[in-house]
């Protein structure tokens, strides 16, 4: 179709470049292992941290919920699409993760962006760590407030930028809990520390901290001991919980400032019933299953230093999302192949996910791993490294 033509070639740009990447559907459930072309590999690029996709007790709760409530809800939360079970799960959100409310969001993507743009005005100011999500960019890019960029985990420059925002009414510092392409935990006692010192508020992104840091998956400000002391926790529905969503936990005043002002809550239709059914069974599974994350923790251990002992640069990770850091592109997208040929899935990532010339295999393990299928996984690994010349013979 005609009309398209410049894109087509920003299209090509990217073929010639590398950046360019297919789509590549799974043709079965998510799970340790998944079929791909066909073939049975291990999956070792999924977020699916305690295997949750799949767990019985959620599948039974979003069974039970399509079949007493249908399939979806007609409206947005704020007209005729707000569920008792709705307020139910919020209200057991909240109580999980020990603030005054929930608020849950159409995704994490959404709750960035809807929070970060309708909480701030040219009257304040954000303070963003350099490696935030892109949801928490874009919610930054929708804002008429200041704008400041602190050095990666960089306390010392975070300091410098609240000293330099004295002036405005409101200071946000915003920071991932978990990095999502290193691994690394960001150093929220520090954090929390220069906001206390300067009269900051502190917001977390826990996307990849939820269900995997803290006392029963609550996240990195439970990791660390400091409940009540963060205001705004961001989280997804869609890693480690299994389903699909995202949420808020703060003050009731945000909340209700959110329901009437967050522009994604607002103009975007409310979850289905299985989604909420399943996300509800999932805060039970965290707090009856706590040997779910333990596996994982266990798994993460194995599989990391497996990898450190053949000789593979990990990074700076401290959670399950383990980087192996290859550096050129096209040879990151050939060491993946190669993976692919060695019956491992896991996927490169490359500019302009990550800074230019640190492309890496990015690997995140699963509770539902084995031990044998992580060892096979190394051994790939091993062949794969040696191929190309990644690791010494
Ligand atoms: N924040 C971070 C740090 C993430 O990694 C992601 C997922 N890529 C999101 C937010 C968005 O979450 P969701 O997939 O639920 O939209």
């Amino acid at each position: 179709m005609k009309g398209f033509e410049h894109l087509q070639r920003e299209l090509e740009e990217m073929k010639d470049n590398g950046t360019y990447r297919q789509l590549i559907p799974l043709e079965s459930e998510q799970g340790s292992t998944v079929t791909i072309k066909g073939k049975e590999v291990i999956q070792l690029s999924s977020n699916n941290y305690l295997g949750l996709t799949s767990h019985k007790r959620l599948k039974g709760a979003a069974t039970k919920a399509v079949e007493q409530y249908g399939v979806g809800t007609g409206s947005v939360r704020t007209i005729a699409g707000t569920l008792t079970m709705h307020e139910e799960y919020e209200r057991k959100l909240a109580k999980f993760k020990h603030t005054e409310a929930a608020l849950v969001f159409q995704s994490g993507f959404t709750t960035n962006q809807g929070v970060l743009s309708s909480m701030l005005t040219d009257e304040d100011v954000v303070i963003s760590d350099e490696l935030n999500h892109a949801s928490i960019i874009d919610g930054i890019r929708l804002t008429k407030s200041g704008r400041k960029i602190y050095k990666h985990v960089d306390m010392d420059s975070l300091e410098e930028q609240l000293l330099a925002s004295m002036d405005y009414r409101t200071r946000l510092i915003v920071t991932d809990g978990v990095f999502s392409m290193d691994g690394n935990i960001a150093p929220l006692p520090a954090i929390v520390e220069l906001a206390e010192k300067y009269d900051a508020l502190v917001m977390v992104d826990d996307a990849h901290a939820s269900g995997v840091l803290g006392k029963n998956g609550r996240g990195t400000v439970n990791h660390f001991g400091l409940d009540g002391r963060v205001h705004i926790q961001v989280g997804t529905l869609s890693k480690a919980i299994g389903v699909l969503g995202g949420y808020v936990v703060t003050s009731e005043t945000l909340k209700e400032y959110l329901i009437h002002k967050g522009r994604p809550f607002l103009f975007s239709t409310s979850h289905p019933p299985a989604v909420t059914a399943a996300c509800d069974a999932a805060i039970d599974v965290l707090l009856e299953e706590p040997q779910l994350i333990e596996k994982l923790w266990e798994n993460t251990k194995f599989f990391k230093d497996g990898l450190q002992k053949l000789g593979f640069d990990t990074g700076i990770s401290e959670t399950p999302i383990t980087p192996v850091l290859v550096g050129d592109d096209a040879l990151t997208h050939r060491f993946s192949d190669e993976l692919f040929n060695e019956g491992v899935f896991a996927q490169g990532i490359v500019y302009p996910t990550v800074p230019k010339g640190s492309g890496r295999i990015r690997t995140i393990v699963t509770a539902e791993h084995s031990k044998e299928e992580l060892a096979t996984a190394l051994s790939a690994f091993e062949r794969a490294g040696r191929n190309l010349g990644l690791l010494k013979e």
